[in-house]
């Protein structure tokens, strides 16, 4: 079985065992409830690192809602069985009272790319993320983080975060990995009933069909429109956002010169559902 470490004390002191030997170290950062999408982090560091550290964390300060860290789910015997696949080297696995001790004051807070769509939607989701990943990065001293594509703005942060704070990291984004039906892997799949897992896969077809419709001429606006209301004709109850954004800066952008994301947010079934598409 892989070994769970539960405090930064012993998992320096393992990297420092590896750095020692000139091994390269690559850490994944998850929240648990592991699928293929998270997987597929793990193999990728697998095959470009020395070591690879998963972290295994529910990061209280990234929700938003009370209610919804209450109800993430956790399976950590799960996720060290999936873990065991890969291999990894480690999980680390901390409690919050060891990530965040009594007298922690400090918040990272990346401006701009975290201002817009998730950041507006879930105020201090985006200064709870920037504030983890640059602790695990100093806890496990890794070279290079895996990170998915599937959470886009989430990755830009991170990006933009690393750069502005000259991190030694190398960031990796990896592809979304996806359900036989389009739905976009996530922890958050499980909580959906069967009605609204039916209905989920709408919410990738309707930007994919738009971005198609852009790429053929049509107007950036009236695609939108026409996904919205496809999401909204399937039976979702609520669509927050569906956006045209330039990839790298998640600011409006009529551009087609450059790099484009449709990103969108929505509820079915009492489930918060994101995903986004290349324009
Ligand atoms: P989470 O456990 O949801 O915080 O996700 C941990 C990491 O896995 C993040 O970098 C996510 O972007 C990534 N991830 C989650 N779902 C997928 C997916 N379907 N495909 C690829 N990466 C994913």
């Amino acid at each position: 079985m892989t070994p769970v470490l539960r405090t930064v004390a012993e998992l320096r002191g393992v990297v420092r065992g590896w750095k020692a030997a000139g091994d390269m170290v690559g850490v994944v950062p998850t929240m648990g409830a592991l699928h293929d999408g998270h997987l597929s982090l793990a193999r990728r560091a697998r095959k470009e690192c020395d070591r690879v550290i998963t972290t295994i964390f529910v990061n209280p300060k990234q929700f938003n809602n009370p209610e919804d860290l209450k109800q993430y789910p956790r399976s950590e015997t799960a996720d060290a069985a999936l873990l065991a696949t890969v291999p990894v080297d480690t999980i680390f696995a901390p409690q919050p009272e060891e990530v965040y001790p009594d007298g922690y004051m400090t918040t990272v807070s990346v401006g701009g790319v975290s201002e817009p769509l998730e950041g507006r939607m879930r105020p201090g989701h985006f200064d709870g993320v920037a504030t983890v990943v640059t602790k695990l990065f100093g806890m496990t001293l890794a070279d290079r983080g895996y990170f998915g594509q599937k959470d886009w703005q989430q990755l830009q942060v991170v990006q933009r975060l690393v750069r502005d704070l000259n991190l030694p990291v190398a960031v990796v984004g990896c592809e979304t990995i996806r359900e036989a039906d389009g739905l976009a892997m996530s922890s958050r799949n499980l909580r959906l009933d069967s009605a609204a897992r039916a209905k989920a896969p709408v919410l990738y077809a309707a930007i994919t069909a738009a971005a198609e419709d852009i790429r053929a001429g049509q107007s950036d606006r009236m695609a939108i429109r026409e996904a919205a209301e496809k999401v909204r004709a399937a039976g979702f109850e609520r669509v927050e956002y569906i956006e045209l954004r330039d990839a790298e800066t998640l600011m409006p952008s009529d551009d087609s010169s450059r790099p484009r994301r449709m990103l969108a947010a929505a509820w079915t079934g009492g489930v918060r559902l994101i995903d986004h598409i290349p324009v």
